[in-house]
């Protein structure tokens, strides 16, 4: 009997990875609002930005929309839930017009951001908002206060071509999901420009992209290749591709499933770097190991560089499902 002998492979697998703590809840509220309330429980926009996510729950009886008037009349009494990147305050405003029964599952630490911005506007700050254009959670970041009060800054370009009506009088926030080094450039080219921006009263970068990056940073010096599970669309899954290849990684790429692994592509590689955005079930990253270990004698080997217990509780009007979930 001919047995192929399989060349060694160490793979890091970056500790914390995959599901934070908003994700989860996000996800906890579609399950638990269709065990409650039946199917079909409308979604506006992914949950989360994750297919294998967004095709699970429809299998359970989700139905996932872009707008609110996509939800046929007869349909007004089923449950809309809103996504955890967030919404413009117009949203829920045209549901309550609508009558329709809405669950928010904005993730607290978005709301957060959300309550920062508030707060530089009613200090009478002109809001400065660092993130990407397009992205959900920067639409409905800007969607909290009037028009015009908030400008969007994406790049150093977008630092030296801004002119504000009163350079004193300006307060910064950030999208949640940022590199967390690009942005602190963008943020200290603002400050040389305008030394009295004042800063949220807390970081808007939340504890799961800090944390992804961090381990991501840390074990990516030497690996051959280093794999991210997440989606094209997913805003700090993209991120942690960026600090894999600028931390060392040879090369870098995001995958959503294993079969989009580039075999050829890849060649011969010792080390291999594995981390998922925060969006990115386990099961994939499981997946991709077992891809790995079809083609390689595998050792993994845990890169732990934090611990984390953040754990987000769903609205009151779901607890009692939860518990007798439980
Ligand atoms: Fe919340 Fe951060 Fe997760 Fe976004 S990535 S859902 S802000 S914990």
């Amino acid at each position: 009997l001919k047995t192929s002998v399989k060349s060694p492979l160490t793979i890091r697998l970056c500790q914390p990875r995959g599901f934070c703590a908003g994700v989860d809840r996000a996800i906890q509220i579609v399950v638990l609002a269709l065990k409650k309330y039946g199917a079909p429980v409308y979604v506006r926009h992914e949950i989360v930005h994750n297919r294998y996510v967004v095709e699970g729950l429809q299998n359970l009886g989700a139905v996932f929309i872009e707008e609110l008037d996509e939800i046929p009349p007869d349909h007004r009494h089923c449950p809309v839930v809103f996504s955890a990147h967030g919404v413009p305050k117009s949203v829920p405003a045209d549901a309550q017009a609508r009558q329709l029964f809405y669950l928010d599952a904005t993730c607290p630490l978005v709301s957060k951001v959300h309550k920062q911005a508030m707060r530089h506007q009613r200090l009478g700050r002109h809001v400065l908002l660092i993130g990407h254009a397009g992205h959900p959670e920067v639409i409905g970041t800007m969607g909290q206060l009037p028009e015009g009060s908030v400008t969007l800054i994406e790049t150093d370009a977008d630092v030296q071509s801004f002119v504000p009506q009163d350079p004193t009088a300006l307060g910064f926030v950030t999208q949640t999901t940022l590199s967390v080094e690009d942005t602190a450039g963008i943020v200290r080219a603002l400050q040389e420009r305008f030394p009295q921006m004042m800063a949220p009263s807390a970081e808007s970068i939340c504890y799961a992209t800090t944390n992804r990056q961090e381990a991501v940073k840390e074990t990516a010096p030497g690996a051959d290749l280093f794999l991210i599970v997440g989606a094209p669309n997913s805003s700090n899954s993209m991120r942690l591709v960026e600090v894999a290849e600028r931390a060392g990684a040879k090369m870098s790429l995001l995958v959503q499933r294993a079969s989009e692994i580039p075999w050829e592509e890849i060649g011969e590689i010792s080390t291999l770097g594995l981390s998922a955005g925060a969006s990115a079930p386990e099961i994939i990253v499981d997946e991709i190991i077992d891809a790995f270990r079809a083609r390689f004698d595998v050792s993994v080997e845990l890169a732990v560089t934090a611990t984390e217990t953040e754990n987000f509780p769903v609205m009151s009007a779901l607890r009692d499902v939860e518990l007798t979930a439980a």
